[in-house]
């Protein structure tokens, strides 16, 4: 026992414990079993079966709790989807009495939730106390008055149904509120299912639902393993929805198991974040930045700042300066008060760190730890720093998921974006500079789903929090959050096996097999010779009718004429691809024929293939670009098409009648819709803003809206015109560039745009239009690394191949599952939907106050 005089010397804390009477009240009344919560019981495990949950400070056992296997998990689905009906017909406000109970519970339940959370995770009391907890009750709270909102902040959207939620064991009762709170509050009901290592604040929860009063099946927790629990929710039938947080490898198999399945996913995946430091920084605060960063909850937070870059002229004194905090921190047992660092979740997880800081020093990098040692009962590791870390290195790349920072230097505001973009992941990143210029330059430049200036790990329930690339997909929080959990009410297609089959079906009685290059089709064509190039001709609609008052019935006479004259019009051009501003000829050399109504020749496209997507997709990245330029130019091009497109509507739509047959009526409607729905992006192009949110920090966090990058398009067979413009439009108007696979049927509409595009001052690249087999392409855009987003219009099966194809990088998605959408509609064919789908939201903290 030191002296007061020794202890005035050295200043060393003593233990300040926290005591651990109200978890082991509430374990004892459980008599150290804990069961299943299913229709708002108690339930033993069908298996008869329990796992043992214990403290990772000191190894000892806490409980023993359920381990659910697929008969309770029917059984959950079950309770869920009969208390479904009436929990989404409650009045909002109902429902917003039941969160406001719950975050009420939450507080007054405060201290045993924070005790239990440290005790079963070995994070320090500290964080549960003062983080977790009240956060858990700020999402209640928060999403309490969504519910109450949603009738008029929501007009349109309905709930999804039954939601399987899957979390991890970081955060385990804040991932919990994030999962459970919007999908309560926008009328679904939830199967949760907490990390096996971290089960008891979820029963602890199930207990506050009771107390709530929460009509039964509302809310159902099933402990387990992932393969017992964790899999069968996922491929459960009657299950509408799956949530999930966890490692990005999880996350991909989620991904290809629910492929096709019609299921909605939303996946918060891992991260290795950079925290970016300039030179003219106050580096002591940059040190307390660090040290919460990537030392608060022992560094296992998906977004901690876990990559060092340092502006090469500051990297030594900042080193010099945290190796001195790091010797002043304190590891141990997470009920003590005065501790820094807890314990890590778990020996397997103490392994992996292991594993990799060794793979570090092997590979070269130099080490650093803190001379004292950590506690030897318990799973504990210390403070870590790699320094002389090449960027490729395994320790830069891979997400450590501990106490391990590993430091990069930069020399120029580009090479940090550089640095800091050098990953698969995006999840977050923390920027330090006194130059808020800069700060928020390299905010905009970075790809991560939240940026932090000056500030680090901050959350908010009204900030929406989620991935770039392979962190995943989806928001949690904010308003964007709530979209995870409703689907507009026309949509009918929930769960799995509600669809109406092939969309594509429905065009023409041609059926074109797909899938391999020998069903291309047996008449194969060199491509056009410039001899087949200069045959250009109009088909109809000569310049001198546009704009004219008699236009539309000019259009008429011409299209009747065309109805009676079936073979028209002659095999008069052969498109070539449309890459990077020029038309490109197929790789291949070869084109395929295109067919009228009644089997005739309409003309031949070029028959591209994957080099030729390849090309596309490199033009696309080239024309980047397009996603700085202001959304009053972007909306300048967008009307400028449609003007060029209107005074080419006459040919538009004979081409339109020459192919699908339809009626001439219908095709000028149809054109005139295309001309419409230029106008309306080109309307959103300048208005589609993001927020600026009220986060009850002393920040100003905004919610931007921004371009996800290069998005695959692959349109309908069906309204080739409609139904490629209704989908170009808003992915460019919003600042992404495109690939576009037109109907395959009808590919004649989507190829004149070119010329149309050609002559409205689009920058090349933006728009990139690949003939072919829409399904062979489709496949390569999905396993395509570079294409962020696909969305696909076309079949089931077509569907599921987009969605198992695209966990490769985990892009986004959108497809129909080969369910019709009416293109016409304007709620169906156009609006929000559409401009959700063609951006992420990017929230920046900026801090304010001396
Ligand atoms: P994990 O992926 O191993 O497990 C997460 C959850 O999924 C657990 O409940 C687990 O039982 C379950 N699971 C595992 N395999 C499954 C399967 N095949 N089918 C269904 N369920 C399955 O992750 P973890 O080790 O618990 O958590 C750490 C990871 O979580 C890190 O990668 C971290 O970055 C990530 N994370 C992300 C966020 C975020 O918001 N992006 C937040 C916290 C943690």
């Amino acid at each position: 026992m030191p002296t007061v005089a020794e202890i005035f010397e050295t200043m060393v804390y003593g233990p300040a414990p926290e005591s651990r009477d109200p978890a082991r009240a509430w374990l004892d009344g459980h008599g150290r079993e804990l069961q299943l919560f299913i229709n708002g019981t108690w339930v033993a495990p069908q298996s008869g079966q329990y796992l043992e949950t214990r403290s990772p400070a000191d190894n000892q056992p806490l409980a023993r709790v359920a381990a659910a296997g697929p008969a309770d998990v029917d059984a959950a689905v079950a309770a869920a989807r009969a208390a479904f009906p009436a929990w989404s017909a409650l009045p909002g406000h109902a429902r917003a009495r039941y969160l406001y109970a719950i975050a009420r519970q939450v507080q007054k339940q405060a201290r045993l939730l924070a005790v239990l959370e440290s005790l079963d995770n070995g994070k320090s009391i500290r964080e549960t106390r003062d983080i977790d907890i009240p956060l858990v009750a700020r999402h209640f709270y928060y999403h309490a008055g969504w519910a109450q909102l949603m009738a008029s902040e929501l007009a349109g959207y309905v709930s999804l149904g039954v939601v399987g939620q899957i979390i991890p064991w970081n955060f385990p009762l804040l991932m919990l509120a994030w999962k459970i709170a919007p999908a309560l509050a926008m009328g679904n009901t939830v199967v949760l299912k907490p990390a096996k290592f971290t089960p008891l604040t979820a029963l602890a929860f199930a207990e506050i639902v009771q107390a709530a009063g929460l009509p039964p099946g509302v809310v159902n927790i099933l402990t387990g393993d992932a393969g017992q629990v964790g899999d069968t929710l996922v491929r459960h039938p009657d299950v509408d929805k799956i949530a999930f947080t966890g490692s990005t490898d999880v996350g991909r198999s989620l991904r290809r198991a629910t492929a096709g399945s019609g299921k909605r996913l939303s996946l918060e995946l891992g991260g290795k974040s950079p925290f970016i430091v300039f030179d003219d920084a106050d580096l002591d605060s940059v040190v307390e930045g660090v040290v919460d960063a990537i030392w608060f909850n022992q560094g296992q937070v998906c977004c901690a700042g876990s990559r060092l870059l340092v502006q090469e002229t500051i990297a030594e004194p900042l080193y010099a300066k945290l190796r001195e905090r790091m010797e002043k921190l304190r590891v141990g047992d997470s009920l003590d008060k005065a501790i820094d660092i807890g314990a890590i979740v778990g020996p397997v997880q103490l392994e992996t760190i292991r594993g990799l800081v060794q793979q570090g020093v092997d590979e070269g990098a130099t080490l650093w730890q803190p001379s004292w040692a950590c506690p030897t009962e318990g799973c504990y590791f210390p403070p870590s720093l790699f320094t002389n870390v090449a960027p490729a290195a395994t320790i830069a790349q891979v997400e450590i998921f501990g106490p391990v920072l590993v430091a990069m230097t930069f020399r120029t505001p580009s090479e940090a974006v550089a640095l800091a973009n050098n990953t698969r992941y995006g999840l977050a990143a923390s920027v330090w500079s006194d130059n808020l210029n800069l700060a928020l330059d390299i905010a905009r430049r970075v790809k991560a789903g939240t940026v932090w200036v000056n500030s680090t790990n901050l959350f908010d329930a009204a900030a929406g929090f989620g991935g770039y690339r392979e962190s995943g997909f989806g928001r949690e929080g904010g308003r964007e959050g709530l979209y995870e959990y409703v689907r507009p009410a026309w949509d009918e297609r929930v769960g799995s096996m509600q669809y109406a089959v092939g969309s594509d079906d429905a065009v023409g009685s041609r059926q074109y097999a797909v899938g391999s290059d020998d069903a291309v089709g047996s008449r194969q064509y060199a491509v056009g010779s410039d001899e087949s190039d200069g045959r250009r001709q109009a088909a109809v609609g000569s310049e001198d009718g546009v704009g004219s008052s008699t236009q539309n019935s000019k259009l008429k006479t011409q299209n009747s004429k065309l109805k009676t004259q079936p073979a028209f019009p002659p095999i008069d051009r052969t498109p070539k691809l449309y890459i990077g501003g020029k038309q490109a000829r197929p790789d291949s050399g070869y084109s395929r024929p295109v067919y009228g109504p009644e089997g005739h020749l309409l003309g031949e496209v070029g028959e591209g293939n994957r080099k030729d997507i390849r090309n596309a997709v490199e033009a696309a990245h080239k024309a980047a670009g397009w996603a700085d330029s202001t959304g009053h130019s972007r909306a300048q091009i967008l009307y400028y098409i449609a003007e060029n497109l209107a005074a080419r509507a006459a040919e538009f739509a004979a081409r339109l009648v020459a192919s699908t047959g339809q009626a001439p009526e219908q095709a000028g409607a149809e054109v005139e819709a295309s001309i419409d729905r230029l106008f309306t992006y080109a309307a959103w192009a300048d208005k589609y803003d993001g927020q600026v949110h009220h986060t009850p920090i002393r920040n100003v966090t905004i919610a931007m809206p921004e371009a996800i990058g290069v998005i695959g398009i692959a349109c309908p067979h069906e309204h080739p015109l409609l139904g490629c413009v209704a989908l170009v439009a808003p992915a460019i108007a919003m600042g992404n560039t495109v690939v576009v696979i037109p109907s395959e049927p009808h590919p004649l509409s989507a190829t004149d745009l070119y010329q149309v595009f050609d002559t409205s001052d689009l920058p090349a690249g933006v728009v990139n239009i690949v003939t072919g087999a829409r399904e062979l392409l489709t496949r390569v855009l999905a396993e395509h690394d570079d294409v962020d987003a696909l969305w696909y219009f076309g079949t089931a099966a077509g569907s599921t191949l987009v969605e198992e194809a695209s966990a490769g990088n985990m892009k986004r998605t959108w497809v129909n599952y080969g369910h019709p959408r009416a293109w016409h509609d304007p709620v169906q064919g156009a609006g929000p939907e559409f401009l959700r789908e063609a951006t992420q939201v990017k929230n920046i903290w900026v801090p304010y106050g001396e």
